[in-house]
């Protein structure tokens, strides 16, 4: 191939449906995270829904990709200081005023990944893909010990 040649030739930007990264569900806002067949991958509301389906969820999607921001916001947070304040401060108040039962508990704050996961399952009910709210989540209290395996109780999902 000669230098002109190469300079001429035009490089496609991959398209959103060709954008690996993205959910296999055309038009969805959300990475794919869920193996959906071949190399594709579906996102946490597309993953297991029939195809029919997908137009319907890829509008509530675009409805509440801003609630998927803010899961990313976390996620980059978690587990560090940004900007000289603790990951769960921008959480609070992102929610203070809006939804307080969107606010991380004592124990979330302590648990960022427990809280994300929270925030994903309630992504999948504002969405209408669940019926029950998911509740906050709470320390697991130890109360049995049978053989050599702890019982978790206490557990909320
Ligand atoms: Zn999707």
């Amino acid at each position: 191939m000669s230098f002109v040649k190469r300079r001429t030739e035009v490089v496609k930007a991959p398209s959103f449906e060709q954008d690996p990264r993205k959910c296999a569900a055309t038009g969805c806002p959300f990475r794919g995270t869920a193996e959906w067949g071949g190399s594709r991958y579906m996102c946490l509301c597309h993953q297991g829904k029939e195809p029919d389906t997908w137009p319907a969820i890829t509008e509530k999607c675009h409805e509440f990709s801003w609630l998927g921001d803010f899961i990313a916001d976390v996620m980059k947070q978690s587990g560090t200081w940004t900007r000289g304040r603790h990951w769960s401060e921008f959480a609070v108040e992102f929610w203070s005023g809006i939804d307080d039962h969107c606010i991380p508990n004592d124990w979330e704050r302590l648990r960022a990944p427990d809280y994300v996961i929270r925030m994903m399952d309630e992504l999948r009910w504002r969405c209408g893909l669940t019926k029950l709210r998911p509740k906050p989540r709470e320390m697991p209290h130890y109360s049995k010990v049978k053989g050599n395996v702890v019982q978790l109780s206490g557990i909320t999902a």
